[in-house]
């Protein structure tokens, strides 16, 4: 069957093919392009995205089109102080304990400072999760965290599994999104939640303007100096006006079995994040 890959109109084999040609182009330069691109503003969208998530300790979350980790690390930090905070507050507010007490609660969260969270990154290219391993051990990241080659077309995991199911920026680059919605609930344990953040429909016209002006003149430029490769940004910007906006998305996702399915734009609908519940 035919689709699309940005403007172009190819076969659903072509596209998976070039997809993967772009990220794969890109792996290496991926982070930096990133932060030039969006003036860093990413960072904030993604810190968003886990504030939301708001995981407590012991969650077992898959982070699909994981890519280089960003939502991963993000992930790990979050429960690490959130379970830093608990005993803080445990410490504070138990001023009987004895010190045998104290030092056990101590010893404990400093034996295992994620309470048993766990993050696995999932990605169809392998040139992005070399990358992002090598980031990862470069800022110090190993304990609850794992890498997984495969397509959220069809996830390597079993049914039930995760208690969160995260996919930045990923979504727009799978070519059957309504199989990769059913394989996000089918891995999702009941009760578990759906939150997709990613480039949507700007409404104000005046931004809708200037973020034109910005994608289509001066992204494929930067994509063009920094990385040497201006087809993978042009195809970028082209993604994202061809993806579908946040209501027919939502439709989508609530299709796909998620129940109390809502969105919440930032930056005026830049970017918006999907959220819904297997319930
Ligand atoms: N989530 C990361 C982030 O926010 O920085 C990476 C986003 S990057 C724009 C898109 C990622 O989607 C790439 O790493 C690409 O390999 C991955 N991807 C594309 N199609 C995929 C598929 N069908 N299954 C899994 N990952 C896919």
């Amino acid at each position: 069957p035919e689709t699309h890959f940005g403007f172009q109109n190819v076969s659903e084999a072509e596209r998976r093919e070039k997809i993967y040609q772009v990220f794969e182009n890109v792996a290496e330069k991926y982070d930096v392009m990133n932060d030039s691109m969006s003036l860093g503003i990413h960072r904030v969208w993604k810190d968003i995205l886990v504030h939301k998530m708001n995981p407590s300790p012991g969650t077992l979350l898959v982070d699909v089109a994981g890519g280089t980790g960003d939502i991963a690390f993000r992930f790990l930090n979050y429960v690490r102080s959130v379970r830093e905070r608990q005993l803080q507050q445990k410490l504070r507010h138990h001023q009987n304990l004895s010190w045998q007490e104290i030092s056990k609660s101590y010893q404990e969260e400093k034996s295992n400072p994620l309470g048993d969270s766990q993050v696995v990154v999932c990605d169809i290219n392998k040139e992005m999760l070399k990358a992002g391993k090598k980031r990862a051990q470069h800022l110090g990241y190993s304990e609850g965290l794992s890498w997984v080659l495969g397509n959220a077309e069809e996830l390597p995991f079993d049914d039930d599994k995760f208690d969160v199911y995260t996919i930045a920026f990923g979504i727009r680059n799978v070519t059957r999104i309504d199989l990769a919605l059913q394989e996000a609930y089918r891995v999702l344990k009941p009760g578990g939640r759906f939150l997709c953040l990613e480039f949507s429909h700007v409404s104000n016209p005046l931004l809708s303007r200037l973020y034109d002006l910005y994608s289509f003149q001066v992204i494929p430029v930067l994509g063009e100096v920094i990385a040497g490769d201006w087809k993978s940004y042009q195809y970028l910007v082209e993604s994202i006006r061809r993806f579908p906006p946040q209501e027919e998305l939502k439709a989508m996702i609530e299709d796909a079995g998620f129940l109390k399915v809502d969105y919440q734009n930032l930056n005026s609908g830049i970017v918006a994040i999907h959220s819904g519940f297997k319930l």
